[in-house]
């Protein structure tokens, strides 16, 4: 699966290239609207993630110009916080949806994730256990009812969640956990965790310690 970034800021572009490929994704990069939408031409990506505030040409006369041409590849904007108008424009033009900025490492993967499996046909929903995880409105539950997890906790779920039965370090916790500028101590991982497992035992769902290592989620 092949992703676009389309992202004038270096320093966030570098950022989400490196989140969309731990995720398991190709990636290529845009810095300008013109640049992305001759990559977009020549076809072959399965998710673009727009920056609105781009160079030459912004995010939503790329977004209308691509979906005008007919393709249907899923589109994920990114917005400033105070941008709603053009949220709504975007949205109207045919993204499938938007994350606002600052935003989370793990919430843009578990976006990312979400509109790739959706253009596969897929279902949006985990499971582990008795635990389903909706990740289009990042909302866990067991048997129907929803568990109340914290913005940090439900980062975390993600990340253990989307790679069931794989160790994932401490360190890709702490990665995927920090916003930019924003800090995550590995001591404050240990915390969510002991939040996290609390509240999953009653969906049969256990996070081992393999130490040195980092944390696996499975079924208990
Ligand atoms: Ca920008």
């Amino acid at each position: 699966m092949r992703v676009l970034i389309v992202e004038d800021d270096p320093i966030l572009q570098d950022s989400l290239a490196r989140a969309i490929r731990a995720a398991g994704y190709a990636t290529d990069l845009a810095m300008d609207g013109e640049a992305a939408l001759s990559l977009l031409r020549a076809g072959g990506f399965d998710l673009v993630i727009l920056d609105l505030g781009l160079p030459r040409l912004d995010g939503l006369q790329v977004l209308s110009r691509h979906r005008a041409a007919g393709h249907l590849t899923p589109v994920l904007i990114l917005t400033a916080r105070d941008g709603v108008e053009d949220r709504v424009k975007g949205l109207d033009l045919g993204a499938d949806d938007y994350l606002t900025k600052p935003f989370s490492l793990a919430e843009l993967e578990a976006r990312a994730r979400a509109l790739l499996r959706r253009g596969q046909g897929g279902s949006p929903h985990l499971t582990c256990g008795a635990l389903d995880y909706d990740t289009v409105g990042r909302r866990a539950s067991v048997a129907g009812e929803a568990l109340e997890l914290s913005q940090r906790e439900v980062s975390v779920l993600e990340s253990l969640l989307f790679r069931q039965g794989k160790v994932v370090s401490k360190d890709q916790l702490i990665e995927s956990l920090c916003g930019y500028g924003e800090e995550v101590s590995a001591n404050a991982i240990e915390v969510y965790m002991h939040r996290l497992r609390r509240k999953l035992e009653p969906a049969g769902v256990t996070i081992r310690t393999l130490r040195g290592l980092g944390y696996l989620m499975d079924k208990i």
